[in-house]
């Protein structure tokens, strides 16, 4: 297990005030397991609502603009999301890159306006069953987070990274667990090339993927696995502390 794994809610697209109660629940019981680090990241209009009402755990967006302010209907800056009172945002998630055609270079300058604005950030990667069946798996994830990873002093306050195969993301598969040990492996000696040994030990290295209560202890336990990044299970309290306890 790593030192205080790091354990991320993404709710997506799901989520009314009713889902508040959730929220407080998880937050609740957060405080009785301090060496889980605890996170949500609720759509944008419950981000101001879940970080008043949680008090214990992280809040974060699912995404932000690139710029600042200006004339983007319909989006919302990085800038924003902090003055929200998140603490961080998820960048680059596979949902992102196949519903919104967002490029690894757009994802990099959200990176950039993201760290501009304080926040925290989780730059999400990972491979199609086809580019993992063509044996290309982890040449295209590193590539991936070349393109993303931002030139930082304190990588390790401000990063962490999540790897997803999206053939794994909703789906109820989650990768072998060699596979797993084996990109996470591969991710952490991208992040000492980048970072340095001292700063990369830092950058936790999270996984995602269909977990739930039953498998997330196995996956937990792989080296370089930091935590998770939760989606379906995540959705209720119940599902989402079993992970936290399962940490
Ligand atoms: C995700 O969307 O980040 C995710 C991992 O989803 P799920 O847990 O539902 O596979």
């Amino acid at each position: 297990m790593a030192e205080r794994p790091y354990i991320v809610g993404n709710w997506k697209m799901n989520g009314t005030r009713a889902m508040l109660s959730e929220a407080r629940a998880i937050d609740r019981a957060a405080q009785r397991y301090m060496k889980v680090e605890v996170a949500l990241a609720p759509p944008f209009t419950l981000l101001h609502a879940v970080h008043r009402e949680a008090e214990q755990i992280g809040v974060g967006a699912q995404d932000c603009h690139a710029e600042p302010d200006g004339a983007h209907t319909g989006d919302v800056s990085a800038t924003m999301v902090a003055d929200s009172g998140a603490k961080f945002v998820v960048l680059g998630h596979s949902e992102r890159r196949g519903d919104h055609g967002e490029s690894d270079a757009l994802i990099a300058s959200k990176v950039s306006a993201a760290l501009e604005a304080g926040l925290r950030i989780i730059l999400c990667c990972g491979e199609s069953e086809a580019t993992r069946d063509a044996g290309k798996a982890e040449d295209f994830v590193l590539d991936q987070l070349r393109a993303g990873l931002p030139k930082l002093e304190d990588a390790s306050e401000r990063i962490t990274v999540a790897y997803e195969p999206i053939w794994a993301i909703g789906t109820g598969r989650t990768a072998e667990a060699a596979d797993i040990a084996a990109m996470h492996h591969a991710i952490h000696g991208l992040l000492v090339e980048t970072y340095g040994e001292e700063q990369a030990a830092g950058v936790r290295i999270l996984y995602g993927g269909s977990v739930k209560p039953d498998n997330a202890r196995e996956i937990l336990s792989l080296s370089h696995v930091g935590g998770a990044l939760v989606g379906g299970a995540s959705l209720s309290a119940e599902s989402f502390l079993g992970i936290v306890v399962a940490a």
